[in-house]
């Protein structure tokens, strides 16, 4: 499965409310929520479930699994920009991409799917936000690119593999967190 967004708006009003830090999720307004995406676009990443040996691709019915259980590959959703680490067309990406998964507050279950660095994540588990993400760093996405957080300069466009060959692109770097 692929999902959620890469581009994230990090308004001066919003950088400096710190509304994270006295909110819970169900609380955000929809900027505010859009604010917490860190855009490390892990999520635009394929991911897989050991299944007697044969690998199943987490899908949106999928049932819940433990992040043991599951495999991220450095394969990319073909609209995601590998450069920008950004979706290619995120206003459109829901028709383009009926896979890609919008997570909201009505469907936050499904973050179990997402990295252990995904900022939702981190937020909902209590970890807060973590030092490299852009709203700590005047917007910017370099802090959290330079730790090697991000997909950046890291996957491979699903157009240019074959997903039956899945195993070969298996990669550990997704789990990867910092503070
Ligand atoms: S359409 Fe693809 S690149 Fe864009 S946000 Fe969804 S998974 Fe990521
Ligand atoms: S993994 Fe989480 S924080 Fe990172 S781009 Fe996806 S939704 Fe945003």
């Amino acid at each position: 499965m692929t999902n959620k967004r890469s581009t994230a708006p990090y308004s001066n009003a919003l950088i400096n409310s710190r509304f994270w830090e006295n909110k819970s999720l169900n609380e955000l307004t929809p900027d505010e929520w859009e604010a917490i995406c860190d855009g490390c676009g892990k999520c635009c990443l394929h991911k897989f479930i050991e299944d007697d040996d044969v690998g199943d691709e987490i899908t949106a019915s999928t049932e819940p699994v433990g992040q043991d259980e599951l495999h991220y590959s450095n394969i990319a959703c073909y609209l995601f920009d590998d450069k920008s680490c950004s979706c290619g067309d995120y206003q459109n990406r829901s028709e383009l991409v009926p896979d890609c998964v919008t997570l909201s507050p009505d469907n936050l279950e499904d973050v179990y799917f997402m990295p252990p660095s995904c900022s939702y994540k981190r937020l909902q588990e209590g970890r807060g936000l973590a030092s490299w993400h852009p709203l700590l760093n005047d917007g910017k996405k370099n802090k959290m690119h330079k730790k090697g957080i991000s997909a950046q300069g890291k996957s491979i466009n699903e157009k240019k593999v074959n997903l039956h060959d899945f195993e070969d692109y298996i990669v550990l770097w997704p789990l990867h967190d910092a503070d």
